[in-house]
């Protein structure tokens, strides 16, 4: 597979690697990703649904189309990718993921640092009163409130119109920054701000990898891209980096 060889140098000779991970990564565990052909926003306006006016606005609309993605995440396992990054940091090859991911198939793959910029779809969340539930709640209910104060509740995700959480910011902009090589899975690095960490790794003395199906507008300034599935180009890597702890 072409540019495997590069990128199995570069986890090599790093001493610090941190994983950007979007929604690529959970394609092949059966979850669509946004913007691919057949990704969830084709026909569909993001801000109509994806956002804290339509969750104010337009409830049940809102919460149909969270529904159906709760209901695709009940039966959505971890693969090759989330499994093998798993073990590349108890190799201590990695440091720290930085997902974009709500998923949870990262921990749910034994993944320890993991650093969610979008929140969770594990769990939903009073805005009035602060209390967290399983996300189970929010199939209870057409229109799903707070057991303790009666508010309405929203999964724990960040919305479009929403501020990313400042401490997962926080850590995501001090690991961007420490890092020696910055890997992008699976993301088309066009939703913003996640998509400034790879340019801050860059600035400052980062390397940059980048697997994924499409090119980014990173690619350029990337040692190395690799165009092929990720569960794909993690066996090989593993092949390659792990071969010892596996014989
Ligand atoms: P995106 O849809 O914008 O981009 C995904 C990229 O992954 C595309 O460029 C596509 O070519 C690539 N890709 C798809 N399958 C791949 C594979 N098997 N191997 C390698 N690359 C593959 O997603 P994004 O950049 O993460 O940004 C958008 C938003 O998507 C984020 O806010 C995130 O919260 C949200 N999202 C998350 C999930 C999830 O948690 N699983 C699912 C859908 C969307």
């Amino acid at each position: 597979m072409e540019g495997i060889a590069k990128l199995s140098g570069l986890f090599r000779e790093s001493r610090s690697t941190v994983v950007f991970t979007g929604a690529g990564v959970s394609t092949e565990s059966g979850l669509p990703d946004f913007r691919s052909r057949t990704g969830l926003w084709q026909g569909v306006d993001p801000m109509a649904l994806a956002s804290i006016e339509a969750w104010r606005r337009r409830p049940n609309e809102f919460f149909t189309f969270y529904r159906q993605r709760l209901s695709g995440l009940q039966g959505a396992r971890p693969n090759h990718a989330h499994l093998i990054l798993a073990r590349l940091e108890a190799a201590g090859m990695v440091r720290a993921i930085l997902t974009q991911n709500i998923d949870g198939l990262h921990q749910e793959a034994g993944h320890r640092s993991v650093i969610e910029l979008h929140g969770s779809l594990r769990q939903a969340l009073c805005l009035a009163c602060d209390r967290r539930y399983a996300s189970e709640i929010l199939l209870e209910n057409d229109l799903p409130s707070c057991k303790a104060c009666g508010k309405p509740l929203k999964p724990d995700v960040v919305l479009f119109g929403e501020a990313l959480p400042a401490a997962a910011w926080d850590l995501a902009v001090r690991e961007s920054c420490s890092c020696d090589l910055f890997v992008v899975v699976g993301s088309s690095l066009a939703v913003s701000p996640a998509n400034h960490l790879p340019a801050l790794a860059l600035e400052h003395g980062s390397k940059l990898a980048i697997v994924n199906l499409e090119r980014t507008h990173l690619d350029p300034q990337a040692s190395v891209v690799v165009s092929s599935p990720a569960g794909e180009v993690f066996i090989e890597l593993s092949r390659e980096l792990l071969s010892e702890a596996t014989a």
